[in-house]
């Protein structure tokens, strides 16, 4: 093999695995380097997401949602079920196939785009210089034009509560477990937390989640996240605001969890501790000392909106830069990398990068919350939508939740969507739609939505942003 390319890619997460792609599409000599293994010791594509992170979980929600409802919405149908249980070995069994497939699968997209796929450490020397070291531990220098780092996040620790990868263990862990604690803890109430959470809950766990903050999901539309915390709380979680953990540790088979509230130091005892309290970017042995990549004091490697890090020829994409750490906005990053180095035109419209929580009901937006817009000073309509008003949401024993939209008052642009309800995730594709174009609610109360369907939740919240909704009264 030469050891000459016009890009390679540190990082086969989905920022990097998709800047190979296209870099290959764009007809460039590309390597992709990766490090990631799995349990079992073998190397494995695709970083957390499809490892450890977005793949996994959903696998397990969908699973653990679909034998929540089998318990409690079945009999609403009239659907009778003899006794109803789980298995979990089978259901972990599900998701590792899953898993599985996704991560041979970029195997074969790395055939297909012509990328040479390398397993080892890559480590940045200088500008155009890579050094790979393979998994026998032999050391290469890469020549490359270009070089893309793409390596990452890992799990935030707690000081006072380290990992024990038994008792006290991250969100990997927790999408591991071979048997259902009889009381789960978790630190930390941002989705992470609140998508395992729900998993273990629904299969029979008691889970009390500690967040330290005052407001529950800060970052969501107020109206939005108190809707959501009245479902978590029917499903059973006990959501403790304002609870800063201080420490935990093992004692036996239990963990002793120390946080303090407005109320003074409290103890909870757990079977097992889940912490979640977010991610760091990830670059140990990354940079060498006179690379002259810059990394801030977060520790996220520093770059321009079009991720160059300053150096010639060397970008950074993913979480291991700034902006939200999700998988979509990294693969565009990698995308856009990749289509620059080729010369043709690109871009990142990080005003429009959805979030999805992936709970039931499920939690999506787009854009500004109302309050986000009431700060800015901004004149601005409100027009909302409940589920229960919809047709197909009462078909599909789902009437929880509303889609609401927030619109400046002048210009009637669409400032931000914000759904929960049924498979919110899918229907915030349109919002963003919208909003990429600089859709007005008009165009959106213009747009054809089919009947019945959950997408006329949109439809008609845009009507209602004029009161024009037909099939909800307007206020
Ligand atoms: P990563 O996926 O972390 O990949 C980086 C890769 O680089 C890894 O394989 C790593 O081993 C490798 N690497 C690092 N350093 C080196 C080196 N020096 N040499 C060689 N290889 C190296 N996001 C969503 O959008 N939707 C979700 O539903 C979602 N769910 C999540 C659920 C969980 C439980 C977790 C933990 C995360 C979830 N995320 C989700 C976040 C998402 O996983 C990340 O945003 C995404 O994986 C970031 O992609 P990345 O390519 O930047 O980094
Ligand atoms: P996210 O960053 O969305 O993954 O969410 C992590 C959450 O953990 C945030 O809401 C933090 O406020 C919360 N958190 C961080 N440290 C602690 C702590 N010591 N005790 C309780 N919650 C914490």
């Amino acid at each position: 093999m030469s050891d000459s390319f016009d890009v390679v890619v540190i990082g086969a997460g989905p920022a990097g695995y998709p800047a190979a792609i296209r870099a290959g599409q764009n007809k460039l000599k590309v390597a992709c380097i990766d490090e990631w293994k799995n349990r079992d010791g073998k190397y494995a594509y695709g970083g957390t997401c499809l490892n450890a992170g977005c793949i996994p979980s959903k696998a397990l929600l969908e699973s653990s949602e679909l034998y929540h409802r089998a318990e409690t919405e079945f009999a609403a149908h009239g659907i009778k079920v003899g006794s109803l249980g789980f298995d979990l070995a089978a259901m972990q069994k599900r998701k590792a196939g899953i898993v599985r497939a996704s991560t041979t699968g970029i195997t074969g997209l790395f055939k297909a785009a012509g990328v040479t796929a390398l397993q080892g450490h890559g480590r940045l020397l200088r500008a155009g210089v890579v050094e790979y070291t393979a998994a026998d531990g032999s050391k290469r220098e890469l020549q490359a034009k270009h070089v893309v780092l793409a390596t990452g996040s890992v799990p935030t620790a707690l000081k006072s509560a380290p990992f024990d990868g038994a008792r006290i263990i991250d969100s990997w862990g927790a999408l591991e477990l071979d048997a259902v604690p009889k009381r789960l803890g978790v630190i930390g109430a941002g989705v992470i937390g609140l998508e395992l959470g729900s998993v273990w809950r629904r299969l029979g766990s008691e889970v009390t989640i500690l967040e330290a903050l005052p407001e529950f999901l800060p970052m969501a539309d107020q109206q939005v996240a108190k809707e959501a915390l009245k479902h978590f709380k029917k499903l059973g979680m006990d959501i403790r605001l304002g609870a800063r953990v201080s420490g935990a540790k093992a004692a036996g088979d239990a963990v002793s969890v120390n946080y303090t509230d407005d109320k003074g130091e409290q103890t909870l005892t757990v079977d097992r501790l889940v912490v979640a309290i977010g991610r760091r970017p990830f670059t140990q042995d990354l940079l060498a000392a006179d690379s002259g990549v810059r990394v801030d004091e977060r520790g996220f490697i520093e770059v321009d909106e079009q991720c160059r890090t300053g150096v010639d020829n060397v970008w950074a994409v993913g979480d291991v830069v700034r902006g939200p750490m999700l998988a979509h906005k990294g693969k565009e990053e990698g995308v856009m990398v990749a289509d620059l180095i080729a010369d043709h035109f690109a871009e990142v419209n990080y005003k429009t990068v959805p979030s999805v929580i992936y709970t039931a009901p499920e939690i999506a937006w787009v854009g500004q919350t109302e309050q986000e817009v009431a700060k800015s000073g901004r004149e601005y309509k409100i027009g909302s939508f409940p589920f229960m008003a919809s047709g197909r949401a009462r078909a599909m024993e789902a009437p929880a939740g509303f889609v609401k939209i927030v619109a400046a008052k002048d210009s009637d642009e669409i400032l931000g969507v914000h759904i929960i309800g049924p498979m919110a995730g899918e229907l915030i594709a349109e919002a963003v739609l919208a909003m990429e174009y600089s859709a007005s609610t008009e165009d959106l109360q213009r747009t054809i939505h089919a009947h019945p369907t959950l997408s006329e939740a949109l439809h008609e919240a845009a009507l209602a942003a004029d009161k024009k909704a037909i099939d909800f009264p307007n206020r």
